[in-house]
């Protein structure tokens, strides 16, 4: 049906009044987070109840409610408890499902502090979390009713300022990123504004990122560390900063990260987000970043644009890495007999729900490592950390080396699904 541009105006603005109508019959417009710890080994986990918060923002859509991709290691719902009926879904991951599969794993139990958010249920609820078994599929693993008269959900603290970096489009409509500072001090609050500045314009130099500048926000929030820099423990060197970050995460030099996950979903509440982003004050090479988690990476190293876009696109679109000759090695972190969730890496076991349908018929799968495939999509053995049985999109793609200067088309295609995703 072809409709004249005004009333293909009103009918869109209608949609969008029609989405918010939904959304503000079952939501106020802020955060509940729920705090919980996750702990476990190699082979069990279990999941204990920790604190309800209540957030003053809620930075996230008010039309895409139900996740649809179902990507991530971990899954939750909220349910209306009258209704029975699903009002709110997420997937993702965290640094536990990691953790798991290094060698002190097997003979060692950790926990995680860890938190979901989603917006605050005008009525009882009760909120599920599945975990995916070795065969992919999600198994509830846990779950807790909620009612928003219970008096004993904490009120956030709003300890800092956000201020805006780039923010062209309303929040519930717009991808939204939070930038937090990790090692900046106080003296330090101006250079961490010109980096947000100067990472934004890195973002929206790189397709498909730059396709979407209107429908992308950026927001800088001011929290000073009490030092500078991060931890780098094999060298003794300790800072006092805001978020505990330290490099040699699981053993592995360049694996910046923090399991201070309270401390981060913290300073982000004071500004509306669904993407969080944490830049460290060092002239250090490191980055790390979980799907829905967070993604953190270095300000001044000489590669810091490309570890700040190569990690979003974990953090973001959920994509996995395409190399597999590193000191990177995981116990077994991709099943060979399971397709992984990953959109840019497969075993070939279901490769029709993946990228098979990019690939020219002339192509032969699995595609040989030769220069006659150079620039073409192919399904090439290695990668996700294993050199067999795990293939990737291309030979060369951001989420692979940083010798070029752009992603393949099956990453750019996922990392478009899901900004279309957060701002249709
Ligand atoms: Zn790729």
């Amino acid at each position: 049906m072809h409709f004249p541009k005004p009333i293909l105006l009103f009918l869109f603005l209608f949609l969008i009044k029609q989405g918010y109508a939904q959304f503000s019959l079952f939501f106020e417009n802020k955060t509940l987070r729920l705090d919980y710890y996750h702990g476990g080994n190699a082979q069990n986990e279990y999941f204990v109840f920790d604190n309800w918060k209540e957030e003053p923002f809620w930075g996230g859509s008010t039309h895409a409610l139900i996740d649809t991709l179902r990507y991530g290691q971990y899954f939750f719902e909220l349910i209306d408890k009258e209704s029975g009926k699903v009002l709110y879904s997420r997937g993702y991951t965290t640094l536990f499902s990691e953790w798991q599969t290094t060698n002190e794993a097997q003979s060692a139990d950790r926990i995680f502090t860890e938190s979901v958010v989603m917006p605050f249920p005008k009525k009882p609820a009760q909120i599920n979390l599945y975990s995916r078994n070795r065969k992919g599929v999600f198994i509830q693993k846990f779950s807790t009713s909620f009612n928003p008269a219970d008096p004993y959900i904490q009120k956030a603290d709003i300890h800092y300022k956000s201020f805006n970096v780039h923010t062209p489009a309303d929040p519930s409509q717009a991808l939204d990123i939070v930038i937090i500072p990790e090692g900046y001090t106080s003296a330090d609050m101006e250079l961490f504004r010109q980096d947000c500045k100067k990472f934004a314009d890195e973002l929206f130099s790189y397709a498909p990122y730059s396709e979407y500048r209107d429908k992308i926000n950026i927001w800088g929030i001011e929290a000073p560390s009490a030092e500078s820099g991060t931890d780098i423990p094999v060298k003794g060197i300790w800072r006092n900063t805001l978020l505990d970050s330290r490099m040699y995460t699981f053993g592995i030099e360049r694996y910046l990260m923090t399991s201070n996950f309270k401390a981060v979903r913290d300073v982000a509440a004071c500004a509306p987000y669904d993407q969080i982003y944490i830049l460290v004050n060092t002239p250090e090479y490191g980055g790390g970043a979980i799907f829905n988690h967070y993604a953190m990476s270095v300000n001044s190293n000489r590669s810091a644009g490309k570890i700040f876009i190569h990690e979003f696109g974990h953090s973001f679109a959920g994509l996995a890495d395409e190399y597999y000759n590193s000191e990177v090695a995981y116990n077994d972190m991709y099943p060979l007999d399971v397709e992984p969730w990953e959109p840019n890496i497969t075993t070939l076991v279901d490769f029709k729900r993946k990228w098979k349908g990019l690939i020219a018929d002339t192509i032969p799968i699995p595609t040989p490592n030769a220069p006659q495939y150079k620039h073409l999509t192919g399904a090439f053995e290695g990668g996700g950390y294993a050199a067999k049985g795990i293939y990737r999109p291309q030979q060369d793609c951001l989420m692979n080396t940083f010798r070029g200067n752009s992603f393949c088309p099956v990453c750019l295609a996922a990392i478009r699904r899901m900004i279309e995703f957060y701002t249709h």
